[in-house]
């Protein structure tokens, strides 16, 4: 907890206006997208990247927890600050896009920008930062590198991580570091930007970005197979990439979802579709993206698709991805609420891990809708409750817990995208063994031996 006097001390550092200690604040900044509440003691906008070093210099001194926060949209609770103290926030100041490097290809940017701000600016110039997640209207870059987000390009562009080339952070004790460079080789000491990236702000606050940029694609064109079974679309996933296909996006909609889109949204489907997959190919030259659609479009075949769609970019794309974009939504005719989780394994156990998936659900009585990116094995698994009780939404978690088992078991991970937080903390024993965790506390105790940096997440010690 921290009083009247340290909110004195505070103000002197960024400026009163800077600073909420009032109910209402409290409030508004104790939530993220889990939507599971916890208020801070008071929330900071610092101003530059000493702002953040000197107030992380004091609260290391009088041991007071802070949680970094970008956008508050993260999915598993690391910007909650389950321990109070202080929440510090990107959004009002650390926001600026500092730098375009046209020539070199790069981007500088501070941790509060928004994620889709940044493709907009680079994309006006005729670059291309890839990396899109679902949130990427309000989710911010600061908390992309903290959570190394992805998205639907990731198949063919890869998730953020393959874009950090540089961070500045500040540690817990005030130090300010550099990490990396602007330079594609870059081999001298620890990675240590490589430790950063997904650390949910356990280690250090990051105060500026350098993001490589790619040369924006010139034509793009979207898909669509529709397959009579699961198992013939998770084939054709694999079988289509070795052959040499390399979408930008390859999305799967499995039989539950094609139900609740035909029932809940009167999508017009073939009365023989049990799954599909939808995504782009792009290039720049025409030729590129017709190639791809021919790999495309015979892998698929051979693989028991019995409709392959095509469509220009505008109206008719738009339509193809409509089904997708409205997965999340239709599925709630299967229950009022979603254990929602987004596992990864490697693609070629997709076809097994769904089936093993349905197996799990059928026995607890619940549907699991699944839907997501395949082309990258990352799958968003959907446990359906109406929440009617409590043992049903314990059997709910049951569920999960064996999902997680099994995708461990099969080669996976627990989170492709959303990271561990608070809600998969529990589970982290399912991943790694005693001697990966106490690696990764001794990590955290050389950069945070005080533990004051968002204690309690990632399994880490409270
Ligand atoms: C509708 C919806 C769709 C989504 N779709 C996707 C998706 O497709 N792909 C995907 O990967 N995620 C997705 N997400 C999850 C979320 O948007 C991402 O995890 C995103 O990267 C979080 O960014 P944020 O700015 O909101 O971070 P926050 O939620 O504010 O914080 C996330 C973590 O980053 C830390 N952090 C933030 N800024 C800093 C900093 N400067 N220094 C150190 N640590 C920091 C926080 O402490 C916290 O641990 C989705 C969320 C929603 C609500």
């Amino acid at each position: 907890m921290i009083d009247s006097k340290h909110i004195e001390f505070l103000k002197g550092i960024v400026g009163a206006e800077n600073i909420y200690s009032d109910k209402a604040h409290l409030i508004a900044y104790s939530y993220d997208a889990t939507r599971t509440r916890y208020e801070p003691d008071a929330v900071l906008f610092p101003r530059h990247e000493q702002d953040i070093s000197d107030i992380l210099k004091y609260c290391n001194k009088h041991k007071i927890v802070i949680t970094p926060r970008g956008a508050g949209s993260g999915f598993t609770g690391g910007a909650l600050p389950t321990n109070g103290g202080i929440l510090l926030g990107m959004e009002k100041h650390m926001n600026q896009i500092l730098e375009i490097d046209f020539q070199n290809m790069v981007a500088v940017v501070q941790p509060g920008v928004i994620n889709m701000d940044l493709q907009r600016a680079v994309e006006e110039v005729g670059l291309f930062y890839p990396p899109d997640p679902a949130s990427e209207e309000y989710c911010s870059v600061g908390g992309n590198v903290s959570e190394n987000a992805g998205g639907m390009r990731a198949a063919k562009y890869g998730i953020t991580k393959d874009y950090v080339m540089a961070l500045r952070a500040v540690r817990p004790n005030g130090d300010i570091i550099r990490a990396g460079k602007r330079t594609i080789k870059d081999v001298a000491g620890y990675n240590i930007a490589g430790i950063l990236i997904a650390s949910e702000g356990t280690l250090a606050v990051i105060t500026e970005i350098t993001l490589k940029l790619l040369p924006k694609p010139k034509f793009t064109k979207a898909y669509m197979g529709i397959f009579p079974s699961v198992e013939d679309a998770m084939n054709a996933v694999f079988k289509s990439l070795a052959a040499g296909a390399n979408p930008v996006a390859m999305e799967f909609l499995d039989s539950l979802v094609v139900q609740a889109l035909k029932e809940k949204l009167g999508i017009e489907l073939p009365e023989s579709a049990g799954a599909l997959l939808i995504g782009d190919v792009d290039g720049n030259v025409s030729d590129e993206v017709e190639f791809q659609l021919e790999i495309l479009d015979k892998s698929f075949r051979e693989n028991g698709a019995v409709e392959f769609i095509i469509a220009d970019e505008g109206e008719d794309r738009d339509k193809l991805w409509y089904a997708r974009r409205n997965a999340s939504p239709s599925i709630t005719i299967f229950g009022s609420k979603k254990l929602n989780e987004d596992i990864s394994v490697p693609r070629s156990k997709l076809p097994e891990a769904l089936t093993r998936i349905y197996e799990i659900g059928d026995r607890y009585g619940f549907k699991v809708p699944c839907f997501g990116h395949a082309g990258d094995g990352n799958i968003h698994v959907n446990v359906m409750v109406d929440g009617s009780s409590p043992q049903e939404l314990e059997d709910g978690h049951k569920a999960i817990e064996e999902i997680f088992e099994l995708v461990v078991d099969m080669g996976g991970t627990l989170s492709g995208e959303h990271g561990i937080g608070t809600s998969k903390a529990p589970f982290m024993s399912i991943a790694f063994n005693d001697e990966e965790l106490s690696l990764f506390r001794d990590i955290k105790q050389a950069f945070d031996p005080n533990n004051i940096l968002n204690p309690g997440k990632m399994g880490l010690p409270n």
